[in-house]
């Protein structure tokens, strides 16, 4: 009996887990902070010594391990494992896989999430036996990943799905990426933030900035659905604002893709019932065909979606599968 042994590297935290063979978490989703910004070398460690911790818990030993699947921010050559360029953890160049490969001496799977989390709803999520399944974060920044007939359509470099740096404003503000007017610039928790914070200095008034002391430092989505749910008209906009948005960028993707479903996930799509209406609005507007809103899906593995990308990811490559 093997077990797969699960990292999820994440620019904050770090969540290990033992999945059985069976896909079956054994241990917790154990959750840690990653060290970001500690050098390459600390974010390195403490994702080993979390991993043992979790190994301890299950009370096994590293020999009953069949093989790692690892989750880390992009962009990376997953058919090695090296990470090309994430300043946030002070990786250039970083050769992950194989530093895991020699700490455990076990088969290592390196993916970026975005991707993970597109395996993840194809095979064992919402999305399951879906041909073409896209898949969508809306959080602190916007991933995606790409699933074609339950493997990861991984583009010529394993770049693809990148759906958070799709412009939706040729003329809009400049991103990190070199474009401009990205989605992630306008539909992220992110931007959604810096909105708020716009507001705050501009006097707006409403009860969701009364739950906060019109502190600038302590927005976020929450604040938003909580005012809505008394009635904000305020939040209740803000939210509507989100799903139009939410819906010019995913009319973008559902022109290239004519999709079998798209799965939302991350801490924004949790407020989806603020949004929906006018993000399915805004896709009637812009897509040019009839896309029905039953195939937009709200994911049910929310925050381990992106580990059980990852164990599905350990489990096909170990059976001699493509993923
Ligand atoms: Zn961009």
């Amino acid at each position: 009996m093997g077990y797969y042994l699960i990292l999820d590297i994440g620019g904050t935290k770090t969540t290990t887990v033992l999945f059985d063979e069976k896909g079956d978490p054994v241990t917790g989703f154990n959750v840690a902070a990653s060290r970001t910004y500690e050098g390459e070398d600390a974010v390195f460690e403490n994702t080993v010594t979390e991993a043992y911790k979790t190994i301890k818990e299950a009370g096994i030993s590293v020999a009953d391990i069949a093989a790692i699947g690892v989750a880390a921010p992009g962009p990376l050559d997953y058919r090695t494992g090296l990470i090309i360029d994430v300043p946030m953890m002070g990786w250039k160049n970083f050769p992950l896989g194989q530093r895991l490969r020699d700490e455990f001496h076990v088969p290592v799977y390196v993916e970026n999430d975005g991707n993970l989390g597109a395996l993840a709803e194809s095979n064992v999520g919402v999305a399951k036996g879906k041909e073409v399944v896209l898949y969508q974060t809306i959080s602190t920044g916007c991933g995606g990943g790409i699933a074609y007939n339950g493997k990861i359509l991984h583009g010529h470099s394993g770049f693809s799905g990148e759906f958070g740096h799709v412009s939706i404003n040729f003329a809009g503000p400049k991103c990190g990426c070199g474009g401009n007017g990205c989605f992630e610039l306008y539909a992220s928790g992110t931007a959604l933030n810096k909105r708020m914070i716009r507001d705050i200095e501009n006097g707006i008034r409403s009860q969701a900035f009364d739950a906060i002391g019109y502190d600038p430092q302590r927005v976020s989505g929450k604040i938003l659905t909580d005012a809505a749910e008394k009635g904000d008209s305020y939040a209740i906009g803000m939210l509507r604002q989100e799903g139009m948005y939410i819906g010019a960028g995913l009319s973008n993707l559902i022109n290239i893709f004519d999709p079998d479903v798209i799965v939302l996930a991350g801490g924004i799509a949790k407020a989806h019932k603020w949004f929906f209406e006018d993000m399915m609005c805004e896709i009637q507007r812009r897509a040019c065909f009839e896309y029905s809103k039953d195939r937009i899906l709200i994911s049910e593995l929310n925050d381990k979606v992106v580990a059980y990308g990852a164990y599905v990811m350990a489990k096909k490559a170990i059976s001699g599968e493509e993923f």
